[in-house]
């Protein structure tokens, strides 16, 4: 079934680099879709022989859906009293992890799962075709697997793309020391392992410390997951080049990373995804994404919406926000698309307008990408298309 969009508006096809011109085309344009996937992206008009199934979208500004690599969506309770508390300026040591723990425990799955696609619909209604969600509010293995089950029901009805990502290594329970812990994580891996695309682990010096982290991985990249870090947001603990080292998929957060560090990820396969939000709200540094971009480096945004920090999954927001602390306008689009699917190893498939990709694509409400940063958060899809399918609500 071949179906065109077109438009006349600008077309962010994202098949250029970040600091480029994105591959934009300024209408009239036209996409084929056959089967969900895109066949040819040109400018101009109709011609003879184009498909007789047509959606127009006029001015408004196309472009590949979102992607948001960085999440924990499914949990129970409400910590937003530890936002007021730490912006009184109390200091955040993720203690606050474990009242999710014991919350999301005492909610039932249905709740739990309804919360979740709940969080799900806010990331679609706000543009974002590719999600990841991980674990980690269980910690037990009995808790963990609970959660990315949740995760595979929530997310089975919804035409969203969903990566599972377990994070049994997010905080010690009570009665566990973090080496206990590291290691009923890496006990765990022969039930969670087909539960999940991706391992993480939450790596502080105080927490899970870089030897520890790099147990887990490497069991976890034994199972065949993609690997992920947690990686020098609190403090500069060495993750960052664990990842590099162990060629993880994405190291994440980055507030204390260097210059150097920059260096180190452009000569490397590994994505460095930044999420400005917790950045802002936890005060306690900012990611050098200019040293990162300046360097080279694979960037992603996020939204890191969590039960603790920082709640909305609105890439939207994160674009606005990545503006704020550095990004060029066109550098925040590519990085919550192109740059968010390397993160997730889906660069072959999503987060770009070209032949071969999904048809994840997304209208706006607005004409030119710059609105994303005057209005952080506000703009909307129009319409949205998903693997070439039109949103149906
Ligand atoms: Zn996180």
């Amino acid at each position: 079934m071949q179906h065109a969009i077109t438009g006349r508006g600008r077309l962010l096809p994202m098949t250029g680099p970040p600091s480029g011109d994105l591959g934009t085309i300024d209408g009239p344009w036209i996409i084929l879709v056959t089967d969900g996937v895109v066949v040819e992206v040109r400018p101009g008009g109709l011609r003879p022989g184009d498909p007789e199934s047509v959606t127009d979208v006029g001015a408004a500004l196309c472009t590949p859906g979102l992607v948001d690599p960085h999440t924990h969506l499914v949990f129970g309770g409400d910590r937003s009293d530890e936002a007021a508390a730490r912006a009184r300026g109390e200091r955040y040591t993720g203690g606050g992890i474990l009242r999710t723990v014991a919350a999301t425990e005492a909610t039932p799955d249905d709740v739990l799962r309804d919360g979740l696609r709940g969080r799900l619909g806010r990331a679609m209604a706000t543009g974002t075709t590719t999600i990841e969600v991980k674990s980690g509010y269980g910690l037990t293995a009995a808790a963990e697997i609970r959660l990315l089950r949740l995760i595979g029901e929530a997310a089975a009805p919804l035409p969203l793309r969903v990566a599972r990502t377990y994070l049994g290594a997010h905080a010690v329970p009570p009665g566990m020391t973090p080496a206990s812990q590291a290691q009923a994580v890496i006990d765990a891996l022969p039930q969670v392992a087909s539960l999940a695309d991706h391992i993480d682990v939450f790596c502080e010096p105080d927490l899970f410390d870089v030897s520890l982290a790099r147990s887990i991985l490497l069991a976890g990249r034994a199972h065949g997951l993609g690997l992920r870090i947690h990686a020098d947001q609190l403090r500069r603990s060495g993750a960052l080049s664990l990842g590099v080292e162990l060629g993880a998929r994405s190291v994440d957060h980055l507030e204390q990373a260097t210059a150097d560090d920059a260096r180190l990820l452009a000569d490397s396969g590994t994505v460095a995804t930044v999420l400005p939000g917790p950045a802002l709200l936890l005060r306690g540094g900012l990611p050098p994404v200019r040293a990162l971009f300046d360097a080279g480096a694979t960037v992603a945004l996020g939204s890191d919406a969590n039960a603790g920090t920082f709640g909305e999954p609105s890439m939207p927001l994160a674009i606005g926000l990545g503006v704020m602390i550095g990004c060029s306008v066109e550098e925040a689009w590519w990085a919550a698309t192109r740059g968010a699917a390397a993160s997730l190893g889906l660069a072959d498939t999503v987060g770009c307008l070209g032949p071969g990709m999904a048809a994840d694509i997304v209208a706006w409400d607005v004409e030119h990408e710059g609105a994303a940063a005057m209005r952080p958060g506000a703009i909307r899809p129009v319409r949205a298309w998903f693997a070439g399918r039109p949103r149906s609500d």
